[in-house]
């Protein structure tokens, strides 16, 4: 069924739902997005997402055309106009019509676009027996670069590390910063168990700060599980005991081996699956 798409400040049909070459968006990835998942008809941490994307918009100096009251009706209407229960809206803000320079400025109006649809998730058997993944090559962009915090329209350094896991048969790949630390991985972050302690890399490693990272962190501590925020080197990833991913579309999956070396006994470990139930339960119970 052809979807209804939130562009501009109306809902218009999918095959209408166009955007201007001009857009900077599309000529140089000038722009601010989220990822939210819709459990059960309710949308999840919409607050959060919300703060996210206005403060991204913050940092690259671009203005969204509605404040956070219009923009929740605006994805409330879309989710419903699309009759999306269980599912994912994509928010988009690109900077607008411009011309062919790189000046922000001479854009006039940014362009915000709301998609809500389903959602192609990992096959449910990969959270079952876990996912393989390697570390990348390509360095996670330099914090003085566009920060990893700015969940920005442009991806590339991410897309550039994904071919590097596609390229080795698995789905996802570790990125490190520019000191070789662990930043996160193309689309997820990353978590580490040893000796009963959770470690995740700080957002200043290089990491977008992940809703779902957040969520995470709050639910362990609540089952008193110490989670540590610390930098973490590819040999702490190689001898860890477990091994988990976060991210809105991932939620929360188990890795069981990394650059040819077993986490663990090769299997998603007790405190990873305790995490993705915690985690269930929230995304669907009643204290969102
Ligand atoms: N890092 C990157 C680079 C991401 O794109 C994402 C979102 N897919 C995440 C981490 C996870 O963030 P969240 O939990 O907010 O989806």
């Amino acid at each position: 069924m052809a979807l209804k798409i939130w562009l501009d400040g109306k809902l218009v049909d999918e095959a209408d739902a166009k955007v201007s070459v001009f857009d900077h968006g599309l000529l140089y990835g000038d722009g601010v997005f989220e990822g939210i998942r819709v459990y059960d008809g309710r949308v999840f941490e919409l607050e959060a997402h919300l703060r996210r994307l206005y403060q991204s918009a913050k940092v690259i100096r671009l203005e969204v055309a509605m404040d956070k009251d219009q923009l929740v009706s605006a994805i409330k209407q879309t989710v419903e106009a699309n009759g999306i229960v269980n599912g994912y809206i994509r928010l988009v803000v690109t900077r607008g019509a411009g011309t062919l320079g790189l000046n922000p400025f001479i854009c006039k109006n940014s362009c915000l676009i709301i998609i809500a649809d389903k959602i192609q998730l990992y096959p449910e058997e990969l959270y079952e027996t876990g996912m393989r993944i390697v570390s990348a090559t390509t360095v996670r962009n330099h914090p003085l670069a566009i920060p990893p915090q700015v969940k920005s329209l442009n991806y590339l350094n991410n897309i550039i590390a994904k071919i590097e896991a596609l390229d080795n048969n698995v789905p996802e790949a570790i990125m490190y910063n520019h000191e070789g630390y662990v930043a996160e991985a193309t689309g997820d972050n990353v978590f580490i168990v040893r000796d009963g302690v959770i470690y995740t890399p700080p957002v200043e490693a290089g990491a977008l700060e992940g809703i779902t990272r957040n969520i995470v962190i709050r639910l362990a501590r609540e089952q008193n599980l110490e989670v540590v925020e610390k930098n973490l080197t590819r040999c702490d990833l190689y001898i860890c005991d477990e091994f988990f991913l976060t991210g809105t579309a991932a939620e929360v999956i188990g890795i069981v081996e990394i650059d040819g070396r077993t986490v663990g006994d090769g299997r998603p470990g007790p405190i990873t699956k305790r995490l993705r139930e915690k985690f269930f339960e929230y995304a669907h119970g009643d204290r969102r």
